[in-house]
């Protein structure tokens, strides 16, 4: 398993279990023995990075997260992602970011209860919430860091004069941003930022939520509140362009490389400039492709043919704006 260095002495494997999934919500429901398999069995085989969130099925995905790692020696092999800064009236109603200090005060001891454990590895804040100044923001996770309550410090979902803004008042780790084949964005603005700043890029949705698992097929029916039901890029519309492409990219995978779709699109992650893919996986089978990530890369011919699939199947490309949550005053109106 390829490592990185996310932050002084914290070494992490370049791939990081996603997850969301796990806590059920939006991804219509969970299961949880299966959820506790899939992270231990991430651990064994060397993913080390487990990301998770207080609003993944609120605090059910963070408790599952405790519960796999509370067995044997996983919580001291494993480094634990967790963030802060989104808020909800009850469970289940749609989170709003709020990333007043107050809250993130008390979301990290809720989130050290729900991990079980007394320092969280990466502490990043979800979302930026325009309603709170960044410096205040900045302020309270550079204490949380000079405490000792956690080892690095992230933003997610941040411009770069955001990161700016943030870096005024605390020492900033890592960014984690969406970025794979179908949502490109990073590209113009936060690789550039972190490759110039030396931070330590994280990117989100490596497969786009399945689409590049090449097990997504034009009749899948997704159940209850999964949120692929109002993706965009899983519409009628537009979902038959995005398979076109993922087909002629399973080609490309396996009559140049000898791999899978899945397998291109997260080395295509990792070789594109961002350290770590997160993977989201809720059952272990669905790890099972792990192996065949190391040791080889996209080459700048493949790299080339890729971009032309793209831009056949996927001219206008949509981004992920859809997920974002919104803020505080709209959601208390
Ligand atoms: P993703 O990794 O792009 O896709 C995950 C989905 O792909 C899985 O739930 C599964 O869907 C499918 N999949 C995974 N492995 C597969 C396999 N071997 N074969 C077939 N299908 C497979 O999406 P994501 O979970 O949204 O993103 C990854 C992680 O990034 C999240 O879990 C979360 O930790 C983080 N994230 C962060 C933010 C943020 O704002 N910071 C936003 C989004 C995500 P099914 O189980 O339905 O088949």
């Amino acid at each position: 398993m390829e490592k990185i260095d996310l932050a002084n002495d914290l070494s992490v494997s370049r791939i990081g279990l996603g997850t969301w999934a796990i806590g059920g919500w939006m991804w219509g429901g969970t299961n949880v023995r299966e959820a506790i398999e899939t992270i231990r069995g991430a651990v064994d085989r060397g993913v080390t990075l487990i990301d998770t969130a207080p609003v993944y099925g609120f605090g059910r995905s963070e408790e599952i997260v405790g519960e796999a790692l509370a067995k044997g020696d996983l919580r001291r092999r494993a480094h634990i992602a967790t963030k802060a800064g989104l808020n909800w009236l009850e469970p289940g109603s749609d989170p709003y970011r709020d990333s007043r200090p107050e809250r993130i005060r008390r979301e990290i001891e809720d989130s050290l209860r729900r991990l079980r454990t007394d320092y969280i590895d990466l502490y990043q804040i979800h979302w930026p919430d325009p309603e709170t100044p960044i410096e205040e923001t900045a302020r309270v996770l550079g204490e949380l860091y000079r405490e000792g309550k956690i080892r690095a410090v992230g933003v997610s979902n941040f411009s770069p004069a955001q990161m700016d803004d943030f870096r005024q008042e605390a020492p900033l780790h890592i960014v984690q941003s969406p970025y794979n084949l179908f949502e490109r964005g990073i590209e113009e603005d936060v690789l550039p930022y972190a490759d110039r700043t030396g931070l330590v890029v994280l990117c989100y949705g490596a497969l786009c939520r399945g689409l590049l698992s090449g097990g997504i097929r034009a009749d899948r029916i997704f159940a209850g509140d999964d949120l692929r039901k109002s993706d965009p890029k899983f519409q009628p519309d537009r979902l038959p362009h995005y398979l076109a492409a993922v087909e002629e990219l399973k080609r490309l995978a396996r009559e140049r490389y000898g791999k899978s779709v899945l397998v291109l699109a997260v080395r295509w992650a990792l070789d594109k400039g961002p350290n770590v893919a997160l993977w989201g996986a809720r059952r272990p089978d669905q790890l099972n492709p792990l192996e065949e990530i190391g040791g080889w890369t996209i080459d700048e011919e493949g790299m080339a043919d890729i971009d032309a699939i793209l831009r056949r199947h996927v001219p206008i490309p949509i981004g992920p704006e859809f997920m974002a949550p919104p803020l505080r005053h709209l959601a208390d109106a």
